[in-house]
């Protein structure tokens, strides 16, 4: 029986998968193993280690890698501040004993654990592992936890204590796919694994390897692995994929994916890794119940956040915290609001196999939308109340390349995500990435050349800088008229990298004579400058006036984030200063306008 191998055999399979260099070796040695070590009947305790990613039987362990390494520096009895609980602290950023494994906390634990736990295997079996991996998840706290580690480390070596932590981490880095594993194993295991999410029973009823199992259909109460979208580059690819196919576009929203069972009064939200997110119950599961007008369903969409005073979604991230209120009972201008882009199962029947047009169909019938609370998106209906261009757009029927740039744009200008253009005619496949669903995002701007744009404020340094300005504020020009300077510039993003100490020295110097310290509650920006209230942007210093300031060449080829935090609807992800431009005067600065064109561009066309 597989539970009953030793989990070095396990980890010798681990070990020779790792070092094969072709797929088909890779894949062979999985079903070596799979063949002789385990017999009908009993996969699971050793799949479960293979694939911890799939695996939802036991609960989190709480251990992502900092806290790993408080535990293990805790079980080893090491002093934390000795150099060996320094490097496991330090993992990602390594240090002067860190050697090539940096950044791979597994194997810089290997190197902690190998002077004290030696080569000698200590006869650990699979079925005492999953066990004390089950402890390990049913923990309350930290030295719960400790105490489990240190005793698997009394049972293991440097090796097989490494490839513990990787499962722990659920990345066992073994470059061969969860698809081959699954095939290895059986020809259905995959099919069955995406409709059900639940490792233990596809080992369970997949126990005859030699036997075909008939294809099952979804069911209600079970996780579906979602449908997900291939990324494009720009229309012009997303047409020559779905090209001649009607086709929908909806806008990205930026939430949790959730699913959403309805069975009469039982309520599950599955996110993407299947789990069931119980704590969305307290504010949906009564407007589930009341809107949606069948018994048994499932919904597939987005869990977001409404904000009733600003009429918008809120940024990403506010999910739990808005949950929790709901539960406590606090009063928020924001409230849960799901966004149901899909179903997948009515009444009794899976809908799956029909076309998306179909399904839209269904949804507008079984769904009953409540403002900001549940929503449907389908074109001409639900969230599509928007006609005016400027104003929020959440799906269109595209009957043109056309129609997809401009509801592109309209999705920028909004400081979308970006958007998801969809084949009408498709069915719902679970866990498929081709290209029935297609998404693209205003991400990368390849201008060719650098952006010039405005100083309009400093930040002081820290350590040797010390009171002295290293990093800019920076500015885009609002559009001026015709044949006029531009009269206002808009907060852009902040810059410190990329000069050297004697060219920052020179352009800290020719600027200070304008730099002005505005004191509480004076810090508010001069007149000129377009700024948002996040105190993240204010800087320590404005310049007086912006023909006092000097124009900076920001390199070219540069991530763009949506922003909240500076007023342009797109900033920078780490930017570098290029160049001082003492040579440009500094009305000669990029315009947002323009800005926005090289964002749209660069993706639209
Ligand atoms: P990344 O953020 O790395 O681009 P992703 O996590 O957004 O990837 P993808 O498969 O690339 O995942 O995109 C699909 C995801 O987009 C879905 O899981 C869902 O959460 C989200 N999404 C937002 N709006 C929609 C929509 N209208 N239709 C389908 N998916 C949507």
């Amino acid at each position: 029986m597989c539970d009953d191998i030793k989990f070095s055999v396990l980890c010798s399979l681990f070990d020779w998968i790792q070092r094969s260099k072709s797929s088909a070796q890779k894949r062979s040695k999985v079903r070596k193993f799979l063949d002789h070590f385990c017999k009908p009947g009993d996969y699971f305790g050793a799949i479960r280690l293979i694939l911890p990613a799939l695996d939802r039987e036991r609960g989190s362990y709480g251990l992502k890698e900092s806290v790993l390494a408080t535990c293990l520096i805790d079980a080893l009895g090491i002093s934390r501040d000795s150099q060996d609980a320094v490097r496991l602290i330090n993992w990602r950023k390594g240090g002067p004993k860190t050697g090539s494994n940096v950044g791979n906390f597994s194997l810089v634990a290997a190197e902690v654990l190998q002077s004290r736990q030696g080569m000698t295997t200590g006869g650990l079996m699979i079925r005492e592992l999953n066990e004390l991996l089950d402890r390990l998840a049913s923990c309350e706290n930290r030295a719960a936890k400790t105490s489990v580690l240190a005793d698997l480390i009394r049972k293991t070596n440097a090796q097989e204590m490494k490839w513990i932590l990787m499962i722990i981490l659920k990345d066992l880095k073994l470059g061969v796919s969860e698809k081959s594993i699954f095939h290895e194993f059986h020809p259905d295991a995959e099919d069955l694994f995406n409709v059900t999410c639940d490792l233990k029973l596809v080992c369970e009823k997949l126990r005859d390897r030699s036997q075909r199992h008939k294809r099952q259909d979804i069911e209600v109460g079970k996780a579906i692995r979602p449908q997900l979208a291939m990324r494009v580059g720009n229309v012009a690819a997303a047409r020559k994929k779905l090209h001649g196919k009607e086709v929908v576009v909806e806008c990205k929203f930026d939430g949790d994916r959730i699913q959403i069972h309805k069975n009469g009064a039982d309520i599950h939200f599955f996110s993407r890794n299947f789990l069931d997110h119980t704590e969305y119950g307290h504010a949906m599961s009564d407007i589930i119940i009341e809107n949606v007008l069948v018994d048994r369903c499932i919904l597939d969409g987005e869990m977001l956040v409404w904000d009733t005073s600003t009429k918008r979604f809120a940024e990403f991230g506010s999910n739990q915290e808005i949950a929790k209120a709901a539960r406590e009972g606090l009063d928020d201008h924001r409230q849960l609001c799901y966004v149901a882009f899909d179903i997948l199962y009515v009444k009794d029947t899976s809908v799956i196999h029909q076309s998306l047009k179909e399904r839209q169909e269904l949804l507008r019938k079984v769904v009953k939308p409540s403002k900001g609370r549940l929503e449907i998106l389908v074109p001409d209906g639900g969230l599509n109340t928007y006609g005016s261009y400027g104003e929020p757009w959440w799906s269109l029927l595209a009957h043109s390349a056309d129609d997809v740039e401009r509801f592109f744009k309209g999705t920028i200008e909004n400081r979308d995500e970006g958007i998801v253009i969809k084949d009408l005619g498709s069915r719902w496949e679970p866990g498929d990435r081709s290209s029935k669903w297609l998404k693209l995002k205003p991400e990368y701007i390849h201008t060719g050349s650098d952006l010039d744009v405005l100083i309009i404020g400093g930040y002081y340094g820290s350590g040797r800088r010390g009171g002295e300005v290293t990093q800019f504020l920076l500015g885009l020009a609002e559009k001026p008229a015709p044949n006029t300077y531009p009269r206002r510039f808009i907060s852009f993003c902040r810059v410190g990298t990329g000069l050297s100490d004697e060219e920052l020295d020179e352009l800290v110097t020719k600027l200070k004579p304008h730099f002005r310290e505005y004191e509480y509650p004076k810090k508010a920006a001069p007149s000129f400058y377009q700024v948002t209230n996040n105190s993240k942007e204010r800087p320590d210093v404005w310049i007086e006036s912006p023909e006092k300031s000097i124009i900076l060449s920001i390199t070219s080829d540069i991530r763009t984030i949506r922003s909240e935090v500076f007023s342009a609807p797109y900033s920078l992800r780490f930017p570098r200063i290029d160049r001082v431009r003492y040579d440009k005067p500094w009305h000669n600065c990029l315009d947002v306008q323009s800005f926005m064109e090289l964002v749209y561009s660069s993706n639209g066309t």
